[in-house]
């Protein structure tokens, strides 16, 4: 018998030897490639777990869910905002997390800043990129991408940290690794039109991450490798 705790343990050991023979095959650092436990939908109790086992970074993709269970959970923990973020709950998202990965538009960015000044927090945020142009994907389209990174020199709380993005699912992690390569080539672009710098790139997922760690992964988003399956999502009742 394998208690739940063993078997995020052992779950979360496997994603750790994965990612470090990503980083051997791709000539990386280890360090160089950070893991984020994507805790959704899990409760406090798996999240205790896994803290318990080594991993200090966990990432939500809703706010409110997120809030409710942050209290429950060791104090020692960095949370990021790895979902769409809706402008009435920028304020908890400032309040509540380290880091914001899903900041896809120019008039996010500045509400951020704006509420981060407000309340004496300093988050660090990753623009998300809609690379594929899927209408069902959030993300800024690239072309919005110059417009928003000159917004960048007079944020004050704010420190724009790199781009992030979420591929179209493909049954072959290898169809994702076109969108990887872009998303990289739009940093290093930016990079070398501006003064900033982007060292962050945020992609890959239990599915793909090792084709994203050898396209320059320095964030991956895993969930289902260490927590398991989730239940698929059931759509809210009107009360
Ligand atoms: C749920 C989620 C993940 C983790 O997905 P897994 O396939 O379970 O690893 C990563 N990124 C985002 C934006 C997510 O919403």
């Amino acid at each position: 018998m394998t208690s739940r705790a063993e078997e995020i343990a052992q779950n979360l050991a496997a994603v750790q030897t994965r990612i470090r023979r990503a980083c051997e095959a791709a000539g990386r650092n280890p360090v160089s490639v950070r893991l984020l436990a994507v805790s959704k939908t899990y409760p406090p109790e798996d999240v205790t777990a896994c803290a318990d086992a080594g991993q200090l970074l966990f990432g939500e993709n809703r706010v409110q869910e997120a809030i409710a269970k942050m209290p429950l959970c060791p104090g020692r923990l960095q949370w990021h905002l790895i979902g769409h973020l809706q402008s009435n709950k920028a304020a908890h998202a400032v309040e509540s997390f380290d880091y914001i990965h899903s900041v896809d538009s120019l008039a996010l960015l500045q509400r951020l800043d704006r509420l981060a000044v407000e309340r004496g927090r300093r988050p660090t945020v990753l623009l998300e990129v809609n690379v594929s142009g899927e209408k069902s994907k959030s993300g800024m389209p690239p072309d919005q991408l110059a417009a928003t990174l000159a917004a960048v020199p007079g944020l004050q709380a704010l420190t724009v940290a790199g781009l992030m993005t979420v591929p179209p699912i493909a049954a072959d992690p290898e169809e994702a690794r076109p969108y990887f390569r872009e998303l990289r080539r739009l940093r290093d672009d930016a990079q070398a039109a501006t003064d900033l710098a982007l060292p962050e790139l945020s992609m890959g997922m239990t599915h793909d991450f090792e084709v994203a760690i050898a396209e320059g992964a320095t964030f991956v988003r895993i969930g289902t490798a260490i927590f398991g399956p989730r239940p698929p999502m059931v759509p809210r009742l009107e009360s």
